[in-house]
Parts: structure tokens; C-alpha cells; sequence
């Protein structure tokens, strides 16, 4: 028998609304192998539970496994096992991850789940833009906006596990109505689908704009649109700049960690966001946080989460 068939391997996964990622670790922490699918997050629980075990199964080859990490999009319950609120998978809510991934592969494997911004969390912490740094907020910055905060290598989840919620920290109180119930959260004010609100309403009141005519209107179209200097569309921009520029101000005034982290679809953007959301925290954060607070972007890409979600094994 091997060495590495003795230690054995983890597999990271993070599941979301439209991919499930998948990596193959060895146990000191090194990605030995990669699985990209989609979720089937249209299915129900039982087409989305059979593709995440032959994603498994097939990183898992004949190597003896020890451990799975999952990171979910949505509330989970740490104590139960259970996936208890997920708005992007509606069909997991309710589903019993931690005791069917035991029993699909042996019921001696650790299983951690958590919360996917927090996997990333943990992944940029300890294997990407957090190394070295001994607190870390991380932002995610997607359809929604996510956040996760690791102080001294351990995630900071609150009393009821659903700490660190930045996208729904308020940022005008009497902002755009949020998913939440909530009005003016950082996410209805940033975010992919707050962008896409506010697009879609300058194309119903403008329908000669050049956002009208925008197709695909995503995101990226509309900052493709804002470089090749639109008006209108870089005005979005803007706009969502400072917001989250406000956002980064509060944590950095709050919490001053050593660095923030910024992930996810959005930053694509690059100096459309970032350069708005620079004036802002700088004009509104105080000096001292603001000089000894980096902002930097991830390292880890869409894989942050996956090595996040094996973090919990590496420290036994
Ligand atoms: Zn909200």
C-alpha cells in the first residue's frame, strides 16, 4: 500500500445555483484533480443529490476517502446536517446533506458543510489572498453578495451561524427593497441582479438606449457597454462603485481587518467598480483603518470555495 493510499484524500465541494465544483485533495491539502458539472439545480433534491455523487465518485477513483467538505448556497443547520434555506437550490431546502453523503460513502468519512461565501472565505484565508494575514473579510460579489470573516484562522459565524451576512448590511435606509423583506442592503444596491433592475428600468423608460438594445443584458454586456463609453451605463457603474465603496467603509470602520477580499463575477468590471468604490472608501473610512486595511482581489477564482470546504479536515 502506498503512502498516499494510506493517508488517504478529501473532496471539496461547491455546489451552487448552476455549477457544481468538485476537487480531489491529498491530505496534506494539495488539489490533486478537478470536476466542473452543472447542478442541476432545476431537478429536484434527488437529481441534484445523483449528480454530486458520480461528480464524487469519479474524483474519488479507487483512492480511500476521508473526508467531504460541501459548500451551499443558502442556511444550513451545523447541528442537524441539514441544508435549511436555499433561494438559489429551492429544491434542497430541507434536505438532509450530512446523513446521505454518509450514506452514499461510508459512514466513517468526516462531512462538513457550510455556507459557500464562508468556503471561500476559508479557501482565500489559507490558501490564496488571506495567507499571512491574521483577520480577513471576504466579499463575494455575484448575482448576490456574499461575505465571510476569518479571524486567526477561525470563521466568525455569529451566535445563530449567519454572521458575517455583509450583503445585507444596509446602506440607505431608504434604498431599493432587497429579496430579503429588508430595503437598501448592500446586495439590492450592488449586486448582478440589482445592476440588471437598474438596467432594465432605464430600458423601459429610454427604449431608444443603447442599454435597450443591449442583448445578452447581463453584467458583463453592461460593462463592455460603460468602457466603450456609454453614458448611462457607466453611470450603473458608478452608482454600484460607491455603494459598495460605502460597504467597504463600514467593515473597514467596524472591524479594521488586515485585508478585505473581493471575489466573484462583478469584479470583472475592474475600474468601473473599483475606482468609484476607492473615492468612497477613502473619503468615508476612517484614516487609520482605511491605511492598515489592504483591498485586495482573490486569487483562487471560482475554486476558492472547493478549497475552503476541506479546511475543517486539514487541522485535525
Ligand atoms: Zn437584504
Amino acid at each position: 500500500m502506498g503512502d498516499e493510499e494510506q493517508e488517504g484524500i478529501f473532496l471539496g465541494i461547491d455546489l451552487g445555483g448552476t455549477q457544481l465544483k468538485a476537487a480531489r485533495f491529498s491530505a496534506n491539502g494539495t488539489r490533486e484533480a478537478m470536476e466542473n458539472a452543472a447542478s442541476g439545480a432545476g431537478g429536484d433534491a434527488e437529481e441534484i443529490f445523483s449528480a454530486l455523487c458520480s461528480t464524487a465518485s469519479t474524483l474519488i477513483g479507487g483512492s480511500r476517502l476521508r473526508g467531504i467538505g460541501v459548500g451551499v448556497a443558502g442556511l444550513l443547520d451545523p447541528g442537524s446536517g441539514r441544508i435549511l434555506n436555499s433561494p438559489n437550490i429551492p429544491a434542497l431546502s430541507g434536505f438532509a446533506l450530512r446523513s446521505r453523503v454518509r450514506e452514499a460513502f461510508g459512514d466513517k468519512i468526516f462531512v462538513r458543510m457550510m455556507n459557500d461565501a464562508n468556503a471561500a472565505a476559508l479557501g482565500e484565508y489559507f490558501a490564496g489572498a488571506g495567507t499571512g494575514s491574521s483577520s480577513m473579510f471576504l466579499l463575494t460579489l455575484g448575482t448576490g453578495i456574499g461575505g465571510g470573516f476569518v479571524i486567526d484562522g477561525n470563521l466568525w459565524t455569529g451566535a445563530a451561524g449567519v454572521g458575517a451576512e455583509v450583503g445585507h448590511m444596509c446602506i440607505r435606509a431608504d434604498g431599493p427593497l432587497c429579496h430579503c423583506g429588508a430595503r437598501g442592503c448592500l446586495e439590492a444596491c450592488v449586486s448582478g441582479w440589482a445592476l440588471m433592475r437598474d438596467a432594465d428600468q432605464i430600458a423601459k423608460r429610454d427604449p431608444k438606449s443603447a442599454i435597450a438594445e443591449l442583448s445578452p443584458r447581463t453584467p458583463l454586456s453592461l460593462a463592455e457597454l460603460a468602457s466603450a463609453g456609454d453614458r448611462q451605463a457607466r453611470a450603473l457603474w458608478e452608482n454600484a462603485g460607491a455603494m459598495l465603496g460605502t460597504g467597504i467603509a463600514n467593515l473597514m470602520n467596524l472591524l479594521n481587518p488586515d485585508r478585505i477580499v473581493l471575489v466573484g463575477g462583478l469584479g470583472g468590471a475592474g475600474d468601473l467598480l473599483f475606482e468609484p468604490a476607492r473615492r468612497a472608501w477613502e473619503s468615508q473610512a476612517f484614516k487609520e483603518a482605511r491605511t492598515s486595511t489592504s483591498v485586495k482581489p482573490g486569487v483562487l477564482g471560482e475554486w476558492a470555495g472547493v478549497r475552503g470546504a476541506i479546511q475543517p479536515f486539514l487541522e485535525k
